[in-house]
């Protein structure tokens, strides 16, 4: 079905659900076999060829998977979309299916821990050309990429001090010189931002996070065009980084509320993130809605919401933020973000727990950060939560 006629909220409902399920089921079922039994030969061998429609082992595909696929492809505006185990399986068969020995790769400094590790550890052993740049210094990514790349890697906002990257001015560079833009827009979600429309190739999420919403199933996706996304997929069959049935299940049911959750959470944030920089125990707040925030225009031009991320840090350091932190009520003190339960933690411990203090401080994360990932809570008990916390330093 097309729905290029409808809105965001509703293809979340119904995309690849809008055929007649099994027995009239009115939600999608878990289809948890491996294969797919014929009993017609030369139809197994059209569907084994990809000339026909169908499912062959779960490896490959999976019904299931394919209604998380559908969801996320109608969203975020793209001809296919495939899924993975996790994020980072996206992100990882995306960069090696897409590279290899003496191609390049220019990124950011800033992007997820686990996307780094890739930059700097592994791509690098099949002598994969590797260049970060300042995250923000957009005239130092395009001189880069100028030079001639075969992937742009970008993410926006980023993880955890939320900075802000020009999607659009980046990707047109990239499209220049014939290189691939790939977006992780896993911050964003495609509610608040669609990289694909303002002239990306690939984008991708951790599903784990927002799509999924509920801290209780793991998964990736990555859309674009068939091309480019059948390209990653033959990858991904035989790396075999595939979602299992019951999560992309999961996933796809957190989607279909994924708007009201955003709407909500961007709407909090804001609140939240005013509040936060009116506090005078507060000494900074990175949240790209805040009109002091340095991407701020660059923000409001690309996204519709800023979303449900911020970060902040305390005055004196990080004997405060253990004070702080367990005093909270309402907030799980884990590593994960984008859920309906608000969710923190200092970056110190979580994403960037592998660098020293001073890599941590050429990153710009002050020891005393806190990532603050907004849920679906009451506002007004988020703010007295932060009220009775910040009063007790
Ligand atoms: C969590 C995260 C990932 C990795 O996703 P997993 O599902 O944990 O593998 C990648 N990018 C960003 C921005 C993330 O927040």
């Amino acid at each position: 079905m097309d729905f290029s006629n409808y809105e965001k909220s509703t293809a979340s409902v119904w995309a690849g659900e809008t055929d007649v399920l099994p027995n009239g089921a009115v939600t999608t079922p878990i289809v948890k076999s491996v294969a797919f039994a014929y009993t017609d030969l030369d139809e197994w061998h059209e569907v084994a060829l990809g000339k026909a429609e169908g499912f062959i082992y779960s490896r490959n595909t999976n019904p299931t998977v394919h209604v998380l696929e559908e969801k996320i492809r109608i969203l975020e505006g793209a001809e296919a979309a495939t899924a993975f185990a996790t994020g980072m399986g996206a992100i990882s068969n995306t960069l090696f299916a897409l590279l290899g020995p003496g191609k390049r790769v220019v990124s950011l400094k800033d992007t997820y821990g686990g996307t780094s590790r890739l930059f700097l550890d592994f791509l690098p052993r099949y002598q994969v050309n590797v260049t970060l740049c300042d995250t923000t210094d957009f005239d130092q990514i395009e001189a880069e990429v100028a030079k001639g790349c075969d992937v742009l890697y970008l993410e926006t906002p980023t993880n955890p001090t939320l900075k802000v990257v020009d999607l659009a001015r980046l990707a047109a560079a990239a499209k220049k010189v014939g290189a691939v833009t790939v977006v992780d827009n896993t911050f964003a979600t495609p509610i608040n931002q669609n990289p694909l429309a303002l002239g990306a190739d690939l984008v991708l999420h951790s599903a784990t996070k927002f799509l999924g919403g509920h801290s209780d199933a793991m998964g990736g996706v990555l859309c674009g065009s068939k091309e480019l996304v059948s390209k990653v997929f033959q990858f991904r069959e035989i790396n075999g980084a595939s979602i299992q049935a019951d999560a992309a299940y999961m996933i796809a049911r957190g989607m279909k509320t994924l708007e009201l959750r955003i709407e909500r959470q961007n709407a909090s944030a804001l609140t939240i993130a005013r509040y936060l920089k009116a506090h005078p125990k507060v000494s900074d707040v990175f949240y790209p809605g805040l009109e002091t925030h340095p991407g701020h225009e660059i923000a409001k031009s690309q996204m519709s919401g800023f979303g449900g991320i911020m970060s902040f840090s305390l005055n004196g350091g990080y004997e405060q933020v253990k004070t702080f932190l367990p005093k909270l009520r309402f907030v799980h003190l884990a590593a994960s973000l984008g859920s309906v339960s608000t969710l923190a933690g200092p970056p110190r411990t979580t994403s960037h727990v592998e660098l020293t203090e001073d890599q941590r401080r050429q990153l710009g994360i002050p020891e005393s950060l806190i990532r603050y990932s907004v849920g679906i809570e009451n506002v007004n008990d988020l703010l007295a939560d932060l009220e009775q916390a910040l009063a007790a330093l």
